[in-house]
Protein backbone atom coordinates (compact mmCIF):
# COMPACT_ATOMS: atom_id res chain seq x y z
CA UNK A 1 0.00 0.00 0.00
CA UNK A 2 1.08 3.49 -1.01
CA UNK A 3 2.82 5.71 1.49
CA UNK A 4 0.11 8.60 1.20
CA UNK A 5 -2.17 5.92 3.00
CA UNK A 6 -2.56 7.17 6.40
CA UNK A 7 -5.53 6.35 8.04
CA UNK A 8 -7.07 8.51 11.26
CA UNK A 9 -5.90 6.62 14.07
CA UNK A 10 -9.13 4.91 16.44
CA UNK A 11 -11.71 5.77 13.89
CA UNK A 12 -14.65 3.38 13.67
CA UNK A 13 -14.60 0.41 10.94
CA UNK A 14 -17.08 2.28 8.88
CA UNK A 15 -17.52 6.13 8.73
CA UNK A 16 -20.25 7.55 6.63
CA UNK A 17 -21.12 11.65 7.03
CA UNK A 18 -24.16 13.09 5.13
CA UNK A 19 -23.47 10.23 1.69
CA UNK A 20 -25.85 11.35 -0.92
CA UNK A 21 -26.00 9.27 -4.15
CA UNK A 22 -28.01 9.91 -7.28
CA UNK A 23 -28.52 8.19 -9.93
CA UNK A 24 -28.86 9.88 -13.57
CA UNK A 25 -31.48 8.41 -16.12
CA UNK A 26 -31.34 9.99 -18.99
CA UNK A 27 -31.64 13.74 -18.05
CA UNK A 28 -34.26 12.62 -15.05
CA UNK A 29 -31.94 12.33 -11.52
CA UNK A 30 -32.90 10.04 -8.62
CA UNK A 31 -31.69 10.47 -5.18
CA UNK A 32 -31.29 6.75 -4.05
CA UNK A 33 -29.36 8.25 -1.10
CA UNK A 34 -30.44 11.70 0.10
CA UNK A 35 -28.39 12.22 3.45
CA UNK A 36 -26.75 9.20 5.39
CA UNK A 37 -24.96 9.42 8.03
CA UNK A 38 -23.50 6.31 10.12
CA UNK A 39 -20.83 4.79 11.42
CA UNK A 40 -20.06 1.27 12.25
CA UNK A 41 -17.72 0.24 15.34
CA UNK A 42 -14.68 -2.78 15.05
CA UNK A 43 -16.39 -5.84 15.90
CA UNK A 44 -20.10 -4.50 16.12
CA UNK A 45 -23.09 -6.67 14.48
CA UNK A 46 -25.32 -4.39 12.49
CA UNK A 47 -28.80 -4.87 11.10
CA UNK A 48 -29.97 -2.43 7.92
CA UNK A 49 -33.87 -2.90 7.34
CA UNK A 50 -35.92 -1.01 5.17
CA UNK A 51 -38.41 -1.23 2.42
CA UNK A 52 -37.27 -2.49 -1.21
CA UNK A 53 -36.25 0.72 -2.89
CA UNK A 54 -35.20 2.29 0.85
CA UNK A 55 -31.36 2.56 -0.47
CA UNK A 56 -30.00 -0.02 1.84
CA UNK A 57 -28.30 -2.22 -1.11
CA UNK A 58 -26.83 1.54 -2.70
CA UNK A 59 -25.61 1.96 0.98
CA UNK A 60 -23.63 -1.37 1.10
CA UNK A 61 -21.92 -1.34 -2.08
CA UNK A 62 -20.68 2.58 -1.14
CA UNK A 63 -19.27 0.77 2.27
CA UNK A 64 -17.72 -1.90 0.40
CA UNK A 65 -16.30 0.03 -2.06
CA UNK A 66 -18.66 -1.27 -4.95
CA UNK A 67 -19.35 2.27 -5.57
CA UNK A 68 -18.82 6.01 -5.05
CA UNK A 69 -21.04 8.19 -3.26
CA UNK A 70 -21.96 11.67 -5.23
CA UNK A 71 -21.57 13.70 -2.16
CA UNK A 72 -20.64 12.93 1.26
CA UNK A 73 -17.06 11.47 3.02
CA UNK A 74 -16.98 7.69 3.59
CA UNK A 75 -14.10 6.24 5.86
CA UNK A 76 -13.27 2.51 5.86
CA UNK A 77 -11.08 1.84 8.80
CA UNK A 78 -9.85 5.56 9.03
CA UNK A 79 -8.93 5.43 4.95
CA UNK A 80 -11.05 8.77 2.80
CA UNK A 81 -11.82 6.14 0.06
CA UNK A 82 -12.23 8.99 -2.10
CA UNK A 83 -8.83 10.29 -1.60
CA UNK A 84 -6.94 6.49 -2.63
CA UNK A 85 -6.20 5.68 -5.94
CA UNK A 86 -8.27 2.43 -8.02
CA UNK A 87 -5.20 0.24 -7.07
CA UNK A 88 -5.16 1.22 -3.20
CA UNK A 89 -8.07 0.97 -2.61
CA UNK A 90 -8.88 -2.35 -4.22
CA UNK A 91 -5.84 -3.35 -2.26
CA UNK A 92 -7.88 -1.86 1.27
CA UNK A 93 -11.49 -3.49 0.05
CA UNK A 94 -9.55 -7.12 -0.50
CA UNK A 95 -8.13 -6.64 2.88
CA UNK A 96 -10.86 -4.89 5.19
CA UNK A 97 -13.97 -6.24 3.85
CA UNK A 98 -15.78 -9.51 2.92
CA UNK A 99 -18.89 -10.21 1.03
CA UNK A 100 -21.96 -12.28 0.81
CA UNK A 101 -25.06 -11.85 -1.29
CA UNK A 102 -28.02 -13.12 -1.64
CA UNK A 103 -27.65 -14.88 -4.65
CA UNK A 104 -24.11 -16.60 -3.58
CA UNK A 105 -22.25 -15.18 -6.29
CA UNK A 106 -20.32 -18.54 -6.81
CA UNK A 107 -18.30 -19.31 -9.52
CA UNK A 108 -20.29 -22.26 -11.22
CA UNK A 109 -17.77 -24.60 -13.04
CA UNK A 110 -15.43 -24.20 -9.97
CA UNK A 111 -15.06 -26.27 -6.76
CA UNK A 112 -16.05 -25.16 -3.16
CA UNK A 113 -12.77 -24.71 -2.24
CA UNK A 114 -11.10 -23.53 -5.37
CA UNK A 115 -14.17 -20.51 -4.91
CA UNK A 116 -12.71 -19.86 -1.84
CA UNK A 117 -9.32 -19.77 -2.59
CA UNK A 118 -10.63 -16.80 -5.17
CA UNK A 119 -10.10 -13.32 -3.41
CA UNK A 120 -6.67 -15.15 -2.02
CA UNK A 121 -5.39 -15.48 -5.25
CA UNK A 122 -5.96 -11.78 -5.94
CA UNK A 123 -4.19 -10.95 -3.00
CA UNK A 124 -1.28 -13.12 -3.97
CA UNK A 125 -1.42 -15.60 -1.24
CA UNK A 126 1.26 -18.60 -2.63
CA UNK A 127 -0.61 -21.64 -3.60
CA UNK A 128 -0.28 -24.27 -1.07
CA UNK A 129 -1.51 -21.31 1.76
CA UNK A 130 -4.22 -20.29 -0.34
CA UNK A 131 -5.14 -23.95 -0.18
CA UNK A 132 -4.62 -24.85 3.51
CA UNK A 133 -6.59 -21.29 4.36
CA UNK A 134 -9.65 -22.13 2.04
CA UNK A 135 -9.42 -25.93 3.78
CA UNK A 136 -9.91 -24.29 7.93
CA UNK A 137 -12.72 -21.88 6.21
CA UNK A 138 -14.25 -25.09 4.77
CA UNK A 139 -14.23 -26.55 8.01
CA UNK A 140 -15.24 -23.77 9.74
CA UNK A 141 -18.57 -23.49 7.68
CA UNK A 142 -19.10 -27.19 8.56
CA UNK A 143 -18.65 -28.37 4.67
CA UNK A 144 -15.64 -30.66 4.93
CA UNK A 145 -16.60 -33.27 3.27
CA UNK A 146 -17.87 -30.70 0.12
CA UNK A 147 -14.88 -28.66 -0.51
CA UNK A 148 -14.57 -30.40 -4.53
CA UNK A 149 -17.97 -30.70 -5.54
CA UNK A 150 -19.27 -27.74 -7.70
CA UNK A 151 -22.45 -24.83 -6.89
CA UNK A 152 -24.66 -27.06 -8.41
CA UNK A 153 -23.89 -30.18 -6.65
CA UNK A 154 -24.68 -28.56 -3.30
CA UNK A 155 -28.09 -27.05 -1.97
CA UNK A 156 -28.51 -23.23 -1.19
CA UNK A 157 -27.53 -23.15 2.64
CA UNK A 158 -24.47 -25.15 1.35
CA UNK A 159 -23.50 -22.72 -1.33
CA UNK A 160 -24.09 -19.65 1.40
CA UNK A 161 -21.44 -21.36 3.78
CA UNK A 162 -19.27 -21.55 0.65
CA UNK A 163 -19.64 -17.87 0.08
CA UNK A 164 -19.30 -17.04 3.74
CA UNK A 165 -15.98 -19.59 3.87
CA UNK A 166 -14.62 -17.22 0.97
CA UNK A 167 -15.63 -13.88 2.67
CA UNK A 168 -13.87 -14.86 6.10
CA UNK A 169 -10.91 -16.53 4.29
CA UNK A 170 -9.07 -13.05 3.90
CA UNK A 171 -9.66 -12.49 8.01
CA UNK A 172 -11.54 -9.44 7.16
CA UNK A 173 -12.51 -6.56 9.82
CA UNK A 174 -15.77 -5.72 8.41
CA UNK A 175 -18.27 -8.36 6.29
CA UNK A 176 -21.28 -7.08 4.57
CA UNK A 177 -23.76 -9.25 3.79
CA UNK A 178 -27.08 -8.32 1.63
CA UNK A 179 -30.42 -10.23 2.06
CA UNK A 180 -27.63 -13.49 3.05
CA UNK A 181 -30.51 -15.69 3.96
CA UNK A 182 -33.24 -14.34 1.42
CA UNK A 183 -33.24 -17.28 -1.20
CA UNK A 184 -33.23 -19.92 1.75
CA UNK A 185 -35.81 -21.72 3.50
CA UNK A 186 -35.95 -20.72 7.60
CA UNK A 187 -33.62 -24.14 9.21
CA UNK A 188 -30.82 -22.82 6.57
CA UNK A 189 -31.48 -19.59 7.35
CA UNK A 190 -31.24 -20.15 11.06
CA UNK A 191 -27.73 -22.80 10.04
CA UNK A 192 -26.34 -19.37 8.20
CA UNK A 193 -27.34 -16.84 10.89
CA UNK A 194 -24.98 -19.29 13.53
CA UNK A 195 -22.35 -19.01 11.35
CA UNK A 196 -22.90 -15.28 11.54
CA UNK A 197 -22.94 -15.45 14.76
CA UNK A 198 -19.88 -17.71 15.34
CA UNK A 199 -17.76 -14.80 13.39
CA UNK A 200 -19.02 -12.25 15.60
CA UNK A 201 -18.11 -13.37 18.29
CA UNK A 202 -14.60 -14.11 16.69
CA UNK A 203 -14.38 -10.27 16.56
CA UNK A 204 -15.41 -9.00 12.84
CA UNK A 205 -17.86 -6.45 12.10
CA UNK A 206 -20.70 -8.00 10.50
CA UNK A 207 -23.44 -4.86 8.55
CA UNK A 208 -26.33 -7.48 7.72
CA UNK A 209 -29.10 -5.98 5.46
CA UNK A 210 -32.22 -8.28 5.61
CA UNK A 211 -36.06 -8.23 5.22
CA UNK A 212 -36.65 -10.57 7.87
CA UNK A 213 -37.43 -9.91 11.71
CA UNK A 214 -35.95 -12.65 12.76
CA UNK A 215 -32.46 -12.29 11.02
CA UNK A 216 -32.15 -8.95 12.02
CA UNK A 217 -32.78 -9.84 15.70
CA UNK A 218 -29.75 -11.73 16.15
CA UNK A 219 -27.90 -8.25 15.50
CA UNK A 220 -26.75 -5.51 18.68
CA UNK A 221 -27.91 -2.84 16.50
CA UNK A 222 -30.79 -1.78 13.56
CA UNK A 223 -30.38 0.60 11.29
CA UNK A 224 -33.80 1.31 9.67
CA UNK A 225 -34.06 2.80 6.23
CA UNK A 226 -36.49 4.91 4.23
CA UNK A 227 -36.42 7.06 1.14
CA UNK A 228 -32.94 7.18 0.90
CA UNK A 229 -32.36 8.48 4.92
CA UNK A 230 -31.60 6.93 8.21
CA UNK A 231 -35.10 6.84 9.71
CA UNK A 232 -34.15 5.05 12.96
CA UNK A 233 -30.90 4.00 14.39
CA UNK A 234 -31.15 2.02 17.87
CA UNK A 235 -30.29 -0.36 19.63
CA UNK A 236 -31.72 -4.05 19.34
CA UNK A 237 -33.65 -4.03 22.26
CA UNK A 238 -33.81 -8.14 22.49
CA UNK A 239 -30.38 -8.10 22.54
CA UNK A 240 -29.70 -5.94 25.53
CA UNK A 241 -32.63 -8.32 27.16
CA UNK A 242 -30.72 -11.10 26.46
CA UNK A 243 -27.57 -12.07 28.98
CA UNK A 244 -24.03 -11.93 27.43
CA UNK A 245 -22.52 -15.76 28.21
CA UNK A 246 -19.13 -14.30 27.65
CA UNK A 247 -19.06 -11.62 30.33
CA UNK A 248 -21.35 -14.17 32.58
CA UNK A 249 -18.80 -16.81 32.57
CA UNK A 250 -15.48 -14.28 32.57
CA UNK A 251 -17.27 -12.18 35.87
CA UNK A 252 -19.24 -15.32 37.25
CA UNK A 253 -22.46 -14.16 36.25
CA UNK A 254 -23.07 -10.45 38.64
CA UNK A 255 -22.81 -7.52 36.75
P1 LIG B 1 -32.93 -1.49 -1.54
O1 LIG B 1 -31.70 -2.31 -1.49
O2 LIG B 1 -33.27 -0.83 -0.23
O3 LIG B 1 -34.11 -2.24 -2.08
P2 LIG B 1 -31.49 0.05 -3.54
O4 LIG B 1 -30.38 0.67 -2.80
O5 LIG B 1 -31.19 -1.12 -4.40
O6 LIG B 1 -32.70 -0.25 -2.54
O7 LIG B 1 -32.16 1.14 -4.49
C1 LIG B 1 -32.54 2.42 -4.04
C2 LIG B 1 -33.21 3.16 -5.17
O8 LIG B 1 -32.24 3.49 -6.16
C3 LIG B 1 -34.29 2.35 -5.86
O9 LIG B 1 -35.37 3.17 -6.17
C4 LIG B 1 -33.60 1.83 -7.10
O10 LIG B 1 -34.53 1.68 -8.14
C5 LIG B 1 -32.61 2.94 -7.42
N1 LIG B 1 -31.40 2.41 -8.07
C6 LIG B 1 -30.56 1.48 -7.55
N2 LIG B 1 -29.55 1.22 -8.40
C7 LIG B 1 -29.78 1.99 -9.49
C8 LIG B 1 -29.08 2.19 -10.74
N3 LIG B 1 -27.95 1.54 -11.01
N4 LIG B 1 -29.62 3.08 -11.62
C9 LIG B 1 -30.75 3.75 -11.33
N5 LIG B 1 -31.43 3.63 -10.18
C10 LIG B 1 -30.96 2.76 -9.27
MG1 LIG C 1 -31.36 -4.32 -1.95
Amino acid sequence: MSSQMVPTPSQPIVFMEHIQKTYWMGQQAFPALRDVSLSVAAGEYVAIIGPSGSGKSTTMHIMGCLDTPSAGLYQLDGYDVSKLSDDDLALLRNQKIGFVFQSFNLLSRTSAIENVELPMLYAGVPAKVRHQRAQDALVQVGLESRMHHKPNELSGGQQQRVAIARALVTHPALILADEPTGALDSQSTEEIMGLFQNLHDQGNAIVMVTHELDVAHHAHRIISFKDGVVQSDVPNPDFLRRPAPAAQQLEGGGY
